[in-house]
Order: C-alpha cells, then sequence, then structure tokens
C-alpha cells in the first residue's frame, strides 16, 4: 500500500461504511444472496440505518462451506512461513487503517472511537501473535517402552471451520478464531453477529489485500443464523465450530454438533467476581475495578459482575468507585471525550433496566445512574447499587451494561464460597496487597483466568476462556492454535 493511500485511509473524511463490500464473500469473490435478500445495519448512537448488506441464505451458507473445503487441501499444502507472512501483513494492514476501521466499528457497535482503536490494535496482534506461531508447529519422536516401536506424533490442520461471532467485539472476537486458524492451516466460514458484521467484510478486504487466496475465509452475514448453520453443524463439511457467544445459544449448538462429533470450541457468557480484601491497595483496586467493569460499557464476558467489598472498606470503596463512575462522560462514540456509549440495541438496554429495577426492588441503594435516559439512541448511565441482596437477578444474570452491585463480605471463606456459586467460570478479579492470600484465593476461584491486582486480563499472548459453563478451549496464547490442530500418532517397528 502507497502512503498515499495510507494518508487517505486515515484521513477524516473517509467515508467507512460507503467503502465496505455489501455482499457475501465467498470463494475469493463478492456476491449478492440467493434470492437478493438483504439485512440492515443500524448505528446504536442514533437508532438510524446505516446500510443495507446481503442476508445470506442456508443455500449461501453451504455454498460457503463448499468453497472452504474446496480450498483445504492446497491452503493446507502452504509452507508455514507463507501463511505466517500473510498474517503478518494483514498485522500491518490493519494498523494503518486504524482510523477507518475504528470508525466503521464505532458507527455500528457504538463503543468510544479511542475504544475502537484499541480494539483494532488488539485484533491485530492476534495476527501478529499466529503470525509467530505459524511456523511452531511442533511434533514429537520418542521410543516405546516396548523398545521397539518409535511414536512419531504430528498435527495437522483440521479442516474447514465454522466460526460464529457475536457482537460487542466486533473485530477481535473474528480475529482471535481467524488467526489462529489461518496459522494452522484450516479454511472457514464467519457468521459474523447481525448487528455488526461491517468490521468482519473490511477484514475479509484487508486479508485479501495481505495475499490470503480465495475460499481460505468465506464470510456470510444473515438474519437466519440457525437456519443456515444447523444444516453445515450436521452436514459433514464442515470438521470444527467455534462459537462465541451466550452460554445459551452455546448450549444449543454444542446439541446440533453431538450427531456428527463435531470439534468445538466454546467462548461463552461470564458472571465474574470482583473481590475487594481489606488490605487491598484501594486505588490499584477502584482502578481495577472502572477497568473490569466499564470496559465496551460492561457489554464484555469479562465485564465484573459482582462485587464483593471487605465490609471494613466498604464506605471507602463504594465513595472513591461511585465519584469515578459519575465523571464519565456518556454519549455517542464519536463525539469528543465520550467514554461510555451506547448499548447495543434497545432489548439490551431493557433487559439492564429491569435487572436494576429488580435490585432496588429488593432494597438495593441507587449510589448513581439507575434510569435509562429519554431521547435516540440505547444510552445508559454509568450506575453503582450498594447493598444488593443475594437474591437479585442481576447476581446470575450477565448484566451487560454499565451497572455495578456492591456486595459487602466479611471473611475470605465466605466470599470465595459466593464467588463460586454460579453456573459460569470464565473469569474472577481479587485485590489483596497478602501474597499467600492471593495464591489461596486465586487457586480457589472456579474460573479460567484471574485479574490479580488488575481488572485486565485480555491479552493476545495469554490463554483466554472459561471453565464449567462458561465454555470449552482457549483462545489466544500458545495452545490457541491446538484448538484448530489434530493430533496423529504414527507407529513406527524399527
Ligand atoms: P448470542 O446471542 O449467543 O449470539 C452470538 C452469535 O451466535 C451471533 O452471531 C448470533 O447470531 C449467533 N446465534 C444465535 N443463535 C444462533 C443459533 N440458533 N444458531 C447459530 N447461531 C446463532 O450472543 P451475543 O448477544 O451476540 O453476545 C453476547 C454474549 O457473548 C454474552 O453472553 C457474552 O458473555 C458472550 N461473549 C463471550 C466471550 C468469551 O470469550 N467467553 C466473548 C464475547 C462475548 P444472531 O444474533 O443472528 O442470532
Amino acid at each position: 500500500m502507497s502512503a498515499a493511500t495510507t494518508t487517505d485511509r486515515n484521513s477524516a473524511s473517509i467515508d467507512p461504511v460507503g467503502a465496505v463490500p455489501k455482499q457475501l464473500f465467498i470463494g475469493g469473490e463478492w456476491r449478492d444472496a440467493t434470492g437478493g435478500g438483504q439485512m440492515t445495519v443500524s448505528n446504536p448512537a442514533t437508532g438510524e440505518t446505516l446500510c443495507s448488506i446481503a442476508d445470506a441464505t442456508p443455500a449461501d451458507g453451504q455454498a460457503a462451506a463448499d468453497a472452504a473445503a474446496a480450498a483445504q487441501r492446497d491452503w493446507a499444502r502452504v509452507a508455514p512461513r507463507e501463511r505466517s507472512l500473510i498474517l503478518r501483513r494483514t498485522h500491518e494492514l490493519l494498523l494503518e487503517r486504524v482510523d477507518e476501521l475504528a470508525l466503521l466499528m464505532t458507527l455500528e457497535m457504538g463503543k468510544p472511537l479511542p475504544d475502537a482503536r484499541g480494539e483494532v490494535a488488539y485484533a491485530a496482534e492476534f495476527f501478529r501473535w499466529f503470525s509467530e506461531e505459524a511456523v511452531r508447529i511442533e511434533g514429537d519422536l520418542s521410543v516405546l517402552p516396548n523398545g521397539k516401536t518409535r511414536q512419531m506424533v504430528i498435527r495437522q490442520p483440521v479442516g474447514p471451520c465454522l466460526l460464529i461471532t457475536p457482537w460487542n467485539f466486533p473485530l477481535a472476537m473474528g480475529a482471535r478464531k481467524i488467526a489462529p486458524a489461518i496459522a494452522a492451516g484450516c479454511t472457514m466460514v464467519l457468521k459474523p453477529a447481525p448487528q455488526t458484521p461491517l468490521s468482519s467484510l473490511a477484514l475479509a478486504t484487508v486479508l485479501t489485500e495481505a495475499g490470503l487466496p480465495p475460499g481460505v475465509v468465506n464470510i456470510v452475514t444473515t438474519t437466519d443464523a440457525g437456519g443456515l448453520t444447523e444444516p453445515l453443524l450436521r452436514g459433514g463439511v464442515i470438521r470444527k465450530m467455534s462459537f462465541t457467544g451466550s452460554t445459551q445459544v452455546g448450549r444449543l449448538l454444542l446439541n446440533q454438533s453431538a450427531d456428527t462429533v463435531l470439534r468445538t470450541s466454546m467462548e461463552l457468557g461470564g458472571n465474574a467476581p470482583l473481590i475487594v480484601f481489606d488490605d487491598a491497595d484501594l486505588d490499584v483496586a477502584v482502578d481495577g475495578a472502572m477497568a473490569a467493569k466499564m470496559r465496551n460499557m460492561g457489554e464484555a464476558c469479562t465485564a465484573a459482575n459482582r462485587m464483593f467489598v471487605h465490609r471494613s472498606v466498604y464506605d471507602e470503596f463504594a465513595r472513591r468507585f461511585t465519584e469515578r463512575m459519575t465523571a464519565l462522560k456518556v454519549g455517542p462514540g464519536t463525539a469528543q471525550g465520550v467514554d461510555v456509549g451506547p448499548l447495543i440495541d434497545e432489548a439490551g438496554r431493557s433487559k439492564v433496566q429491569t435487572l436494576v429495577d429488580d435490585a432496588v426492588g429488593r432494597g438495593a441503594e441507587v449510589l448513581a445512574g439507575g434510569k435509562a435516559p429519554s431521547g435516540d439512541g440505547y444510552f445508559y448511565p454509568p450506575t453503582v447499587l450498594s447493598g444488593v441482596s443475594t437474591d437479585s437477578q442481576m447476581l446470575t444474570t450477565e448484566v451487560f451494561g454499565p451497572v455495578a452491585p456492591l456486595i459487602p463480605f466479611d471473611d475470605e471463606d465466605e466470599v470465595v464460597a459466593l464467588a463460586n456459586d454460579t453456573e459460569f467460570g470464565l473469569v474472577g478479579y481479587l485485590f489483596t496487597r497478602d501474597f499467600q492470600r492471593s495464591m489461596r484465593v486465586s487457586e480457589a476461584l472456579e474460573v479460567g483466568m484471574v485479574g490479580l491486582n488488575t481488572g485486565i486480563v485480555s491479552d493476545p499472548a495469554a490463554p483466554f476462556g472459561g471453565i464449567k459453563q462458561s465454555g470449552l478451549g482457549r483462545e489466544g496464547g500458545r495452545v490457541g492454535i491446538d484448538e484448530f490442530l489434530e493430533i496423529k500418532y504414527i507407529a513406527v517397528p524399527v
């Protein structure tokens, strides 16, 4: 890409929505949906329609899977170094286009522009990380205990994959699957969420420019998710499904995958506890709580959903945290200085309001926020609730909004039991200056990830994922590529 083009792409005058292809991406070509169906994409800050794009039918989904299957054999034979270079170029191109992609993401999803830029960089980093992993797919050779046979272990691409992603991180959730799948030598069909498909379509143009061969990545946008994906899960062409979304939909997809014993990776919902002990550095704890709660307006699987604060520091923590929450500026993500954009849609916002009303009805005190404003867009104010009763619905449900329930506790065993009292097990946060306690509680929490004196755990170089009903498998880190590889053992008598 020339320097002039780069400058153009990063100039404020570019129309990122206009620049995105509005069709399905199948076999390296852009095409309309069978029958010409269209779906609309809207801006959650205004409720206005941004554009119309192709609305794929199940036949289009099958065509995408067939294109992935047709490309699989040749793609698996491409040298790892070549796959690595394509990933590396993708990383660079994403960063060159950061302003354009961030604006596109803010328009379709709502998050403030600085956060959207951060997500582009985060997504780009998955491509860099897996460009480095693509050339390190190792095997094993050893002598069996009988002394005669050698066992050779090789790792091979699992085959065509179906990737299904949510709307909350429109670029990063796809990148976290596409990059390791490319690195492993797999082809794929991506079905992004219908609220935020434009970031994925823009990514397809970047991948093409980076030199990805036709058919390796196929993208189908649809309003008929179940109709399109169920036949693929049951059909035998797709060899692996990787899903990020709610536990409820994850369960359904696991059921649909059972008939063909499909390999699956599931990144599902969370109900993260955040624990502030009496020996915590309260400045660090408040910073961590802000990050863990307010990243992405609270619309994150890693969002702190229950904040347990030791009774001896409860009032002071509540005062400082509420001060910070109240200072946040709410508004359209494109406006200068905005910290909190709109929620994704009216359904998301009314769910948040219902949960707040339920907690208040059970005796919670509102320290900040608590009521949706009138007017356009799906805005909700940063909200702090104190003394939330343990039978409140928000303690067992993902709030997915900027609402922090505070609950006092008295001792370590009690709070660990409360933290683990959920079917979810994605992440937990704890704040303490006592080393022994930090180890004890980190080990006792039933989660896949722990933030110890920090409210941020996500990093492309770290294994992201949950236990219990928060998921199966890990994305990112050294193990992320394993989700897309099969192990084959070859017995060699000598
Ligand atoms: P969702 O309703 O489960 O949808 C996720 C994706 O699945 C969307 O593309 C959706 O498309 C599709 N889908 C829904 N029903 C389907 C079906 N029957 N067959 C095939 N596909 C189907 O979740 P969401 O509201 O988009 O995202 C929020 C959820 O994602 C939260 O629970 C959050 O915790 C979770 N999440 C988890 C992680 C993680 O890494 N653990 C990361 C981010 C988000 P349609 O909308 O068209 O149905």
